[in-house]
């Protein structure tokens, strides 16, 4: 369902920045924003031509939030001219306004949205909209601010048509996960070093989908790797692994 832009953890210069996105009812939904992003998105022509885009962020560690600044002002300035409307930001805090104040992007470049849940609306669709989901989730306490961690995975689903998970950063292995029928795809950050308390631990991982056959295992997508990561291990293991999409 989603093309990633790049599925590499935060040091992993190769496969560049986690971010995912999906073109759909003619606007495009991002779900992370990282520093090398932006070139990306340029490349492929993305940022043009949609009625509306949606940037959706896990948390704000800049291989997830550093090139959001310049995405809003690219989309504020050139391709909407000047009109905040259909540039739409999606985080459960209000710090990402002072981020992006600090970097001089004002809050009136574009619309932010902080509830937690919410259906969309998209023009082109009928009765039936995408709905999104955050869900507040561990990764390191540097990020807790405003008295809670401030990190998130988002669920988002078109009922009958698509459902995914996309975790963000977590060491956890999130309570909705126990049904993995409710999604169709379930992107999910891992790392090969054990027992991390901030990242996921391959190990762990393996041990909560135990009970999992190898096909219910390939509903997980695995991403946010480091150049060390053991691709061949979890293939064989039943996990698919996220491949960035091709720009020339
Ligand atoms: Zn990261
Ligand atoms: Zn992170």
């Amino acid at each position: 369902m989603l093309k990633f832009l790049g599925s590499g953890s935060a040091f992993n210069a190769k496969r560049g920045n986690t971010s995912g996105y999906m073109e759909f009812a003619g606007e495009l939904f991002l779900f992370d924003a990282g520093n090398d992003v932006f070139g990306k998105l340029m490349k492929l022509n993305l940022l043009e031509k949609k009625a509306r885009v949606n940037i959706f962020i896990t948390h704000l560690h800049s291989d997830h939030v550093g090139s959001l600044g310049t995405i809003i002002d690219y989309l504020y300035f050139k391709v909407y001219k000047q009109d905040m409307s259909n540039i739409c930001v999606y985080f459960p805090s209000e710090a990402i306004a002072d981020l992006l104040a600090m970097q001089g992007v004002p809050r009136d470049h574009y619309n932010l949205f902080v509830n937690k849940w919410d259906e969309l609306y998209l023009p082109t669709l009928g009765r039936k909209q995408p709905e999104y989901a955050f869900y507040e989730t561990g990764h390191t306490a540097n990020l807790d601010y405003e008295g809670h961690t401030n990190t998130y995975s988002i669920e988002f689903m078109l009922e009958n048509e698509f459902s995914f998970f996309y975790s963000g950063d977590t060491a956890e292995y999130h309570e909705k996960l126990q049904n993995i029928y409710l999604y169709d795809q379930i992107y999910h950050e891992v790392t090969m070093m054990e027992n991390s308390d901030v990242h996921m631990s391959y190990e762990r991982l393996l041990e909560k989908t135990s009970h999992l056959s190898k096909e219910e295992r390939s509903r997980f997508h695995l991403m946010h790797l480091e150049e060390e990561f053991d691709i061949e291990r979890a293939k064989v293991d039943g996990f698919q692994i996220v491949e960035n999409i091709e720009i020339m």
